[in-house]
């Protein structure tokens, strides 16, 4: 089915707001219309205190269903900011180090390695927090267990911000959080930086001692948007020691080497290094190879934060919502190394 975004466009300057009696496309409040096989995305924009947020939002959804019967509607409704401030584009937020979690490829750990080091940093006293930047597949709510939460909107300084929510001293922020966890996925281009840029710009993170940041895989628009709305200490690349993996760091840190984006590489993490069977526990095999992750650091330049190895746990932390190291996991050491060796890096802000 091919949608038309004129056409959307068109249906949608039909309905009024009720208390301007302009139309929402004049007003602005619908922006980043996309559409994508039977999908329908965009975002709805309104100012501070809307009472019609709900009441247009249905006036959308009853527009649109009877032109494209078949169409899934995905509708994010996002807040301006409120115009009587029009000083300042945005609220200082001070976040001492900021650490973009990267890797080349989908399916390696890097959701499993943010999640886990942003335990081990609050279980440390760091005030941490946690972006899911992943916008494509946001996989932080299941692993935090937090699929129902819904972020509240606070006032500081005269601004309106998104008040991250805090999950075992961890205060997290995801796009999963605003949608259907059955919906992910879809959102793509503009909608997805869109609401990753309010989340960087517009979100409760002031006084954090670490932000990490889970980065979508491969390269793209979202790490763009991350590192010019956010002011990123340093980038962290998670892989797996096959071939195919390593020849992704190297993009990954060509493009954070990259001059637009000029972000140090602060560690390499090599994930799924070995396998260890619970019944064999001296036994270690390297399935994918030895060391990889290892000599890769060394021929790139970065240094060896450490290796995770392939622990059944792991995975079965993340499907039960509590991160591996909270868990008594034998990763839980790895994990202590990894920070103990980060927070060694000259970058890192004491
Ligand atoms: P990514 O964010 O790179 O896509 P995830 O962190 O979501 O990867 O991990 C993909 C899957 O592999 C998840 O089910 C996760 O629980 C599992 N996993 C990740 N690292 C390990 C590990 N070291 N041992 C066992 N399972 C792991």
């Amino acid at each position: 089915m091919i949608h038309s975004i004129e056409r959307i466009t068109e249906l949608l300057s039909e309905i009024k707001h009720p208390e301007t009696g302009k139309d929402i496309v004049t007003l602005g409040i619908v922006q980043n219309i996309e559409t994508e096989n039977n999908i329908i995305a965009m975002n709805l924009v309104f100012k501070p205190n809307d009472a019609f947020v709900s009441s247009i939002k249905r006036a959308v959804e009853e527009k649109i269903k009877p032109v494209f019967p078949d169409a899934e509607l995905r509708i994010l409704n996002l807040k301006r900011q409120s115009p009587k401030l029009p000083k300042k584009e945005y609220p200082d937020i001070h976040i001492k180090n900021i650490i973009a979690i990267a890797s080349g490829k989908g399916g390696v750990g890097k959701s499993t390695v943010s999640v886990n080091l942003a335990s081990v940093l609050a279980q440390r006293g760091f005030k941490t927090g946690l972006l899911d930047a992943d916008v494509y597949g946001p996989s932080i709510p299941t692993m935090l267990a937090m699929n129902d939460v819904r972020p509240v909107m606070i006032e500081r300084d005269g601004f309106e911000l998104i008040e991250p929510v805090e999950k075992f001293g961890i205060k997290c922020l995801s796009i999963g959080f605003f949608l259907n966890p059955d919906d992910a996925v879809i959102w793509r281009g503009p909608a997805a930086t869109g609401a990753l840029r309010q989340f960087a710009k517009q979100c409760n993170w002031d006084g954090l001692d670490f932000l990490v940041v889970d980065l979508p895989p491969g390269t793209g628009d979202v790490h763009l948007t991350v590192t010019q709305e956010l002011d990123v200490t340093a980038a962290i690349i998670v892989t797996t020691p096959q071939k195919v993996a390593l020849a992704d760091v190297v993009r990954g840190t060509n493009m954070f080497r990259n001059k637009d984006i000029n972000v140090p590489v602060a560690g390499l993490i090599e994930n799924m290094a070995w396998f260890t069977p619970a019944e064999l526990p001296d036994n270690r095999y390297y399935i994918f190879g030895k060391d990889g992750g290892k000599r890769m650091a060394e021929e790139t330049g970065i240094p060896f934060l450490g290796e995770i190895p392939i622990v059944q746990s792991i995975r079965e932390s993340g499907d039960a919502g509590v991160p591996a190291v909270l868990n008594g996991s034998v990763i839980a050491d790895a994990f202590q190394k990894i920070l103990d060796g980060l927070l060694q890096q000259p970058v890192i802000k004491k």
